[in-house]
Protein backbone atom coordinates (compact mmCIF):
# COMPACT_ATOMS: atom_id res chain seq x y z
CA UNK A 1 0.00 0.00 0.00
CA UNK A 2 1.35 3.19 -1.13
CA UNK A 3 1.32 6.02 1.10
CA UNK A 4 1.21 8.96 -1.05
CA UNK A 5 -1.72 9.89 -2.99
CA UNK A 6 -2.01 10.06 -6.71
CA UNK A 7 -3.93 12.82 -8.88
CA UNK A 8 -4.61 12.84 -12.41
CA UNK A 9 -5.21 16.13 -13.70
CA UNK A 10 -7.03 16.81 -17.35
CA UNK A 11 -7.96 19.79 -18.53
CA UNK A 12 -7.93 21.15 -22.74
CA UNK A 13 -5.21 23.12 -23.24
CA UNK A 14 -4.94 26.73 -21.79
CA UNK A 15 -7.69 25.79 -19.01
CA UNK A 16 -4.80 26.56 -16.79
CA UNK A 17 -3.72 23.00 -15.41
CA UNK A 18 -0.29 23.73 -15.31
CA UNK A 19 -0.66 27.18 -14.09
CA UNK A 20 -3.03 25.70 -11.47
CA UNK A 21 -0.47 22.83 -10.36
CA UNK A 22 2.60 25.06 -10.18
CA UNK A 23 0.31 27.49 -7.76
CA UNK A 24 -0.73 24.58 -5.47
CA UNK A 25 3.12 23.26 -5.43
CA UNK A 26 4.82 26.55 -4.75
CA UNK A 27 2.38 27.28 -1.79
CA UNK A 28 2.46 23.87 -0.34
CA UNK A 29 5.53 21.90 1.77
CA UNK A 30 6.96 20.68 -2.12
CA UNK A 31 8.90 18.10 -0.15
CA UNK A 32 5.62 16.23 0.22
CA UNK A 33 4.21 17.10 -3.05
CA UNK A 34 5.88 16.46 -6.76
CA UNK A 35 4.63 17.30 -10.65
CA UNK A 36 5.72 14.19 -12.64
CA UNK A 37 7.83 15.08 -15.22
CA UNK A 38 6.10 13.41 -18.65
CA UNK A 39 8.48 12.80 -21.75
CA UNK A 40 7.36 13.63 -25.20
CA UNK A 41 8.51 14.14 -28.77
CA UNK A 42 7.14 17.34 -29.30
CA UNK A 43 10.00 20.24 -29.19
CA UNK A 44 10.16 22.53 -26.52
CA UNK A 45 8.99 26.03 -26.30
CA UNK A 46 10.74 28.85 -25.51
CA UNK A 47 11.82 28.55 -22.30
CA UNK A 48 11.32 25.12 -21.87
CA UNK A 49 14.03 22.93 -20.00
CA UNK A 50 14.70 19.33 -20.56
CA UNK A 51 14.10 17.18 -17.34
CA UNK A 52 12.42 19.98 -16.02
CA UNK A 53 9.00 20.92 -17.69
CA UNK A 54 9.42 17.53 -20.15
CA UNK A 55 11.82 15.00 -21.03
CA UNK A 56 12.22 15.80 -24.51
CA UNK A 57 12.65 12.31 -26.06
CA UNK A 58 12.88 11.60 -29.68
CA UNK A 59 10.26 9.08 -31.29
CA UNK A 60 12.90 5.72 -31.69
CA UNK A 61 13.45 6.66 -28.03
CA UNK A 62 10.35 6.97 -26.67
CA UNK A 63 9.13 3.61 -28.36
CA UNK A 64 12.39 1.96 -27.09
CA UNK A 65 11.06 3.05 -23.07
CA UNK A 66 7.43 1.38 -24.37
CA UNK A 67 9.09 -1.68 -25.35
CA UNK A 68 10.41 -1.72 -21.88
CA UNK A 69 7.72 -1.10 -20.34
CA UNK A 70 9.04 2.05 -18.27
CA UNK A 71 5.84 3.88 -18.56
CA UNK A 72 2.77 3.93 -16.74
CA UNK A 73 0.82 5.29 -19.39
CA UNK A 74 1.78 7.06 -22.96
CA UNK A 75 -0.84 8.25 -25.58
CA UNK A 76 -0.07 9.88 -28.66
CA UNK A 77 -1.98 13.47 -28.28
CA UNK A 78 -1.29 16.56 -30.41
CA UNK A 79 -0.21 16.22 -34.03
CA UNK A 80 1.10 12.31 -33.23
CA UNK A 81 3.34 13.69 -30.56
CA UNK A 82 3.45 10.78 -28.13
CA UNK A 83 3.51 11.96 -24.01
CA UNK A 84 3.93 9.60 -21.25
CA UNK A 85 4.34 9.18 -17.62
CA UNK A 86 7.42 7.20 -16.56
CA UNK A 87 6.61 4.38 -13.86
CA UNK A 88 9.88 4.22 -11.62
CA UNK A 89 9.94 7.76 -10.54
CA UNK A 90 6.19 7.79 -9.43
CA UNK A 91 6.53 4.17 -7.39
CA UNK A 92 9.59 5.47 -5.75
CA UNK A 93 7.61 9.10 -4.54
CA UNK A 94 4.46 7.22 -3.39
CA UNK A 95 5.59 4.79 -1.69
CA UNK A 96 7.48 7.43 0.21
CA UNK A 97 4.55 9.47 1.07
CA UNK A 98 5.09 12.05 -1.49
CA UNK A 99 1.84 13.35 -3.39
CA UNK A 100 1.93 12.95 -7.15
CA UNK A 101 0.00 14.93 -9.70
CA UNK A 102 -0.28 13.71 -13.16
CA UNK A 103 -1.04 16.41 -15.83
CA UNK A 104 -1.84 14.24 -18.55
CA UNK A 105 -4.86 13.82 -20.91
CA UNK A 106 -8.09 11.60 -21.24
CA UNK A 107 -6.50 9.02 -22.74
CA UNK A 108 -4.05 8.62 -20.33
CA UNK A 109 -6.15 9.52 -17.35
CA UNK A 110 -8.10 6.46 -18.39
CA UNK A 111 -5.00 4.14 -18.78
CA UNK A 112 -3.90 5.33 -15.29
CA UNK A 113 -7.41 4.37 -13.66
CA UNK A 114 -6.98 0.86 -14.43
CA UNK A 115 -3.97 0.20 -13.35
CA UNK A 116 -4.14 2.78 -10.38
CA UNK A 117 -7.84 2.41 -8.84
CA UNK A 118 -7.05 4.50 -5.33
CA UNK A 119 -5.60 7.37 -8.63
CA UNK A 120 -8.03 10.70 -7.84
CA UNK A 121 -8.84 12.15 -10.81
CA UNK A 122 -10.00 15.84 -11.38
CA UNK A 123 -11.02 17.93 -14.37
CA UNK A 124 -10.27 21.28 -15.01
CA UNK A 125 -13.09 23.75 -17.14
CA UNK A 126 -12.47 27.03 -18.92
CA UNK A 127 -15.58 29.46 -18.06
CA UNK A 128 -16.15 29.36 -21.50
CA UNK A 129 -14.89 28.81 -25.08
CA UNK A 130 -13.74 32.03 -25.70
CA UNK A 131 -11.36 32.57 -22.36
CA UNK A 132 -10.00 29.78 -23.33
CA UNK A 133 -9.20 30.59 -26.64
CA UNK A 134 -7.91 34.05 -25.05
CA UNK A 135 -5.94 32.42 -22.69
CA UNK A 136 -4.10 30.28 -25.50
CA UNK A 137 -3.60 33.61 -27.27
CA UNK A 138 -2.56 35.26 -24.05
CA UNK A 139 0.07 32.64 -23.18
CA UNK A 140 1.78 33.60 -26.27
CA UNK A 141 3.94 29.74 -26.61
CA UNK A 142 2.24 28.47 -29.54
CA UNK A 143 1.68 29.56 -33.21
CA UNK A 144 -1.60 30.21 -34.72
CA UNK A 145 -1.68 27.27 -36.54
CA UNK A 146 -0.78 24.99 -32.73
CA UNK A 147 -3.65 27.18 -31.32
CA UNK A 148 -6.29 26.23 -33.66
CA UNK A 149 -5.17 22.81 -33.33
CA UNK A 150 -5.56 22.65 -29.89
CA UNK A 151 -8.72 24.56 -30.22
CA UNK A 152 -10.13 22.12 -32.51
CA UNK A 153 -9.02 19.14 -29.86
CA UNK A 154 -10.35 21.13 -26.57
CA UNK A 155 -14.02 20.02 -27.10
CA UNK A 156 -13.26 16.77 -28.15
CA UNK A 157 -11.05 16.30 -24.33
CA UNK A 158 -13.98 18.56 -22.28
CA UNK A 159 -16.18 15.55 -23.75
CA UNK A 160 -14.48 13.02 -21.04
CA UNK A 161 -14.97 15.63 -18.12
CA UNK A 162 -17.37 12.98 -16.42
CA UNK A 163 -14.91 10.06 -16.41
CA UNK A 164 -13.32 12.30 -13.48
CA UNK A 165 -14.13 12.37 -9.96
CA UNK A 166 -13.83 15.85 -9.43
CA UNK A 167 -14.32 18.64 -11.91
CA UNK A 168 -13.00 22.87 -11.07
CA UNK A 169 -13.96 25.63 -12.97
CA UNK A 170 -11.05 27.86 -13.44
CA UNK A 171 -13.06 30.95 -13.18
CA UNK A 172 -11.35 32.88 -10.87
CA UNK A 173 -7.94 31.74 -10.53
CA UNK A 174 -7.60 31.80 -6.35
CA UNK A 175 -11.26 30.50 -6.42
CA UNK A 176 -10.03 27.21 -8.94
CA UNK A 177 -6.46 27.12 -6.36
CA UNK A 178 -8.97 26.62 -3.25
CA UNK A 179 -11.13 24.05 -4.52
CA UNK A 180 -8.22 22.23 -5.34
CA UNK A 181 -6.71 22.44 -1.99
CA UNK A 182 -10.03 21.23 -0.33
CA UNK A 183 -9.60 18.23 -2.36
CA UNK A 184 -6.90 17.63 -1.51
CA UNK A 185 -7.48 18.09 2.17
CA UNK A 186 -10.36 16.26 1.76
CA UNK A 187 -8.31 13.15 0.01
CA UNK A 188 -5.73 13.43 3.29
CA UNK A 189 -8.69 12.64 5.90
CA UNK A 190 -10.66 9.32 3.60
CA UNK A 191 -10.12 6.29 6.06
CA UNK A 192 -7.54 4.52 3.87
CA UNK A 193 -5.22 7.57 4.14
CA UNK A 194 -5.71 8.15 7.91
CA UNK A 195 -5.20 3.94 8.03
CA UNK A 196 -1.28 4.74 7.32
CA UNK A 197 -0.80 8.33 8.19
CA UNK A 198 -1.68 7.77 11.65
CA UNK A 199 -1.38 3.88 12.04
CA UNK A 200 0.45 4.35 15.42
CA UNK A 201 -2.08 6.17 16.76
CA UNK A 202 -4.84 4.21 15.56
CA UNK A 203 -3.07 1.32 16.96
CA UNK A 204 -3.09 2.76 20.42
CA UNK A 205 -6.51 4.08 20.41
CA UNK A 206 -7.82 0.69 19.61
CA UNK A 207 -6.06 -1.49 22.63
CA UNK A 208 -7.96 -2.79 25.04
P1 LIG B 1 -0.75 22.24 -22.34
O1 LIG B 1 -2.05 21.64 -22.71
O2 LIG B 1 -0.61 23.62 -22.73
O3 LIG B 1 -0.33 21.92 -20.95
O4 LIG B 1 0.24 21.58 -23.32
P2 LIG B 1 1.25 20.39 -23.22
O5 LIG B 1 1.90 20.28 -24.58
O6 LIG B 1 2.12 20.54 -22.04
O7 LIG B 1 0.37 19.10 -23.04
C1 LIG B 1 -0.36 18.53 -24.17
C2 LIG B 1 -1.32 17.40 -23.77
O8 LIG B 1 -0.61 16.28 -23.40
C3 LIG B 1 -2.20 17.71 -22.56
O9 LIG B 1 -3.51 17.23 -22.81
C4 LIG B 1 -1.55 17.00 -21.45
O10 LIG B 1 -2.48 16.70 -20.42
C5 LIG B 1 -1.05 15.80 -22.17
N1 LIG B 1 0.05 15.20 -21.50
C6 LIG B 1 1.17 15.76 -20.98
N2 LIG B 1 1.94 14.84 -20.42
C7 LIG B 1 1.32 13.69 -20.59
C8 LIG B 1 1.64 12.34 -20.22
O11 LIG B 1 2.65 12.03 -19.61
N3 LIG B 1 0.77 11.40 -20.58
C9 LIG B 1 -0.36 11.67 -21.25
N4 LIG B 1 -1.16 10.67 -21.52
N5 LIG B 1 -0.70 12.90 -21.60
C10 LIG B 1 0.12 13.90 -21.28
P1 LIG C 1 -2.73 24.56 -19.48
O1 LIG C 1 -1.59 24.04 -18.68
O2 LIG C 1 -4.05 23.97 -19.08
O3 LIG C 1 -2.52 24.49 -20.96
P2 LIG C 1 -1.88 27.21 -18.52
O4 LIG C 1 -1.74 26.98 -17.04
O5 LIG C 1 -0.66 27.33 -19.36
O6 LIG C 1 -2.90 26.12 -19.14
O7 LIG C 1 -2.80 28.51 -18.68
C1 LIG C 1 -3.04 29.09 -19.95
C2 LIG C 1 -2.98 30.61 -19.83
O8 LIG C 1 -4.13 31.08 -19.11
C3 LIG C 1 -1.75 31.10 -19.08
O9 LIG C 1 -1.25 32.25 -19.72
C4 LIG C 1 -2.30 31.41 -17.68
O10 LIG C 1 -1.57 32.44 -17.06
C5 LIG C 1 -3.74 31.84 -17.97
N1 LIG C 1 -4.70 31.53 -16.92
C6 LIG C 1 -4.77 30.40 -16.16
N2 LIG C 1 -5.81 30.45 -15.30
C7 LIG C 1 -6.41 31.66 -15.49
C8 LIG C 1 -7.57 32.33 -14.88
N3 LIG C 1 -8.31 31.78 -13.92
N4 LIG C 1 -7.88 33.55 -15.36
C9 LIG C 1 -7.17 34.12 -16.35
N5 LIG C 1 -6.08 33.57 -16.96
C10 LIG C 1 -5.71 32.34 -16.53
P1 LIG D 1 1.73 20.56 -24.31
O1 LIG D 1 2.18 20.06 -25.64
O2 LIG D 1 0.90 21.80 -24.40
O3 LIG D 1 2.87 20.63 -23.31
O4 LIG D 1 0.76 19.41 -23.73
C1 LIG D 1 -0.38 19.02 -24.40
C2 LIG D 1 -1.19 18.04 -23.61
O5 LIG D 1 -0.46 16.86 -23.35
C3 LIG D 1 -1.63 18.57 -22.28
O6 LIG D 1 -3.05 18.54 -22.27
C4 LIG D 1 -1.04 17.64 -21.30
O7 LIG D 1 -1.93 17.40 -20.23
C5 LIG D 1 -0.80 16.37 -22.10
N1 LIG D 1 0.26 15.62 -21.54
C6 LIG D 1 1.42 16.08 -21.06
N2 LIG D 1 2.16 15.08 -20.60
C7 LIG D 1 1.45 13.95 -20.78
C8 LIG D 1 1.72 12.58 -20.48
O8 LIG D 1 2.75 12.20 -19.93
N3 LIG D 1 0.77 11.71 -20.82
C9 LIG D 1 -0.38 12.06 -21.41
N4 LIG D 1 -1.26 11.12 -21.68
N5 LIG D 1 -0.67 13.34 -21.69
C10 LIG D 1 0.24 14.28 -21.39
Amino acid sequence: MFSGNLYVISAPSGAGKSSLISALLAKNDSKNMMLSVSHTTRSPREGEVDGVHYYFTSHDEFEQLISKNLFLEYAKVFGGHYYGTSLPVIEKSLAAGIDVFLDIDWQGARQVRSKYPAAKSIFILPPSISALERRLIGRAQDSQEVITNRMAKAVDEMSHYDEYDYVIINDDFEHALADLEHILRAERLTVSCQKVQNSALIHQLLVK
